[in-house]
């Protein structure tokens, strides 16, 4: 079997990776040049993407950001999961609030703002500690601003001034004073069958994914119901097949949805050591029409992310428990290079490895 995912970055090299030993063939395609490549090598496979369309058991995704005649071109196919709505609810803040409004999913409280007068009307409604968004394109905290003070609106206008809101408009989101960010990755397919991964705990810093931890510590059976009945509302009613991965705020005992990713998620790459089959191998399979793996953990895991360098001291590799993934992609400023993944027996041995894994990180 082959699969063809829509870009050509890490997301569809680990899928690669993780297709190898089911004998699935995992290409990958560049979506401004529609050149089809090797996931890991980078190597063009010499088809075009209308001959690999072709020959592809099924076609996904890696991320969301894709030109919608792309999409359109795709979903024609007949065998593109999860198919185009789903990615453009991921890709478009404005029908990802939409639908999740339409399903009654608690979310934070935000406007739509599609000319800069709205925003006086934003501040008015919702107060001075602001967080906008654009509502497509953004992604690891890009295409955000934040307003902590109604002094600095006017500063924020001006920041604003180039863009065109009718075309993109903001979601203006209240600034939330949350306990903790979570998020819950699981895997739908084709005959519906659902599987969850444990709700992983995920440290942000500027907007970007740092580390994340699994299962989240202080887990309580009400909070896991309240994530999967979510999960479960937004696979259905977007009658998905893969992995979807539900980002949230948790606040005392009640989560509030962030985003929803409409693919493998950055917050379940712990799953490659620390699950019985990864999210990799477990989108593979559901875009297949496979048997879903189980997605069990064994004791506790971390997932670090690699920020921005690319050296690092190698003897860190003799600590136990830990394993390295790396992207083989040139360094830039706030670029994910790869990661870490830590697994341990339990929390406290989670946590002495990874006091001894930051001792030697830059
Ligand atoms: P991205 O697509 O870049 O992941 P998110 O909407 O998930 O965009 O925002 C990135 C991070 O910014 C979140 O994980 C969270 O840490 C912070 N953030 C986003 N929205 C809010 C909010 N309304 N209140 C407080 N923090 C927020
Ligand atoms: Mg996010």
């Amino acid at each position: 079997m082959r699969v063809l995912i829509l870009g050509s970055g890490q997301l569809a090299r680990m899928m690669y990776l993780a297709g190898c030993p089911l004998g699935i063939e995992v290409s990958a395609v560049d979506v401004k040049n529609h050149q089809v490549v090797n996931p890991v090598t980078k190597a063009p496979t010499g088809q075009t993407l209308a001959q690999a369309a072709e020959e592809a058991s099924a076609i996904s995704a890696e991320f969301e950001h894709i030109p919608e005649d792309l999409l359109q071109q795709m979903e024609m196919t007949g065998k593109f999961y999860p198919g185009s709505q789903a990615i453009l609810a991921g890709a478009d803040r404005v029908r990802e609030k939409q639908l999740l409004e339409k399903l009654g999913i608690a979310n934070c409280e935000h406007r739509i703002v599609d000319d800069a007068e709205q925003l006086d009307e934003a501040v008015a409604a919702l107060g001075d500690k602001l967080i906008l968004k654009a509502s497509r394109d953004g992604y690891d905290g890009y295409g955000q601003w934040r307003l902590t003070d109604r002094t600095d609106l006017s500063k924020l206008k001006k920041q604003l001034g180039s863009l065109d809101l009718t075309k993109v408009p903001l979601v203006v989101e209240k600034m939330l004073n949350f306990d903790r960010e979570v998020s819950l990755v699981g895997v739908r397919g084709k005959d519906g069958q659902l599987a969850f991964y444990p709700i992983a705990e995920n440290l942000h810093h500027d907007g970007q994914l740092h580390v994340s931890v699994a299962p989240a510590p202080n887990l309580t059976a009400e909070l896991t119901e309240q994530a999967q009945h979510v999960f479960t509302k937004l696979a259905e009613e977007l009658n998905y097949v893969g992995v979807l991965a539900v980002e949230f705020f948790q606040i005392g005992d009640k989560l509030l949805v962030n985003e929803i990713a409409p693919r493998v998620h950055n917050s379940g790459h712990w799953t490659m050591q620390g699950a019985e089959n990864c999210q990799f191998e477990n989108h593979v399979r559901a875009v297949c029409g496979l048997p879903i793996g189980d997605t069990r953990s064994f004791g506790a895991s971390a997932m670090v992310n690699i920020i921005g360098y690319a050296s690092f001291e190698q003897n860190m590799l003799s600590i136990p428990g830990v394993h390295l993934h790396w992207y083989g992609k040139d360094v830039r400023p706030k670029r994910k290079m790869g990661h870490f993944n830590v697994r341990g027996e339990d929390y406290v041995q989670l946590g002495q490895r990874m006091l001894a894994l930051s001792e030697h990180l830059p």
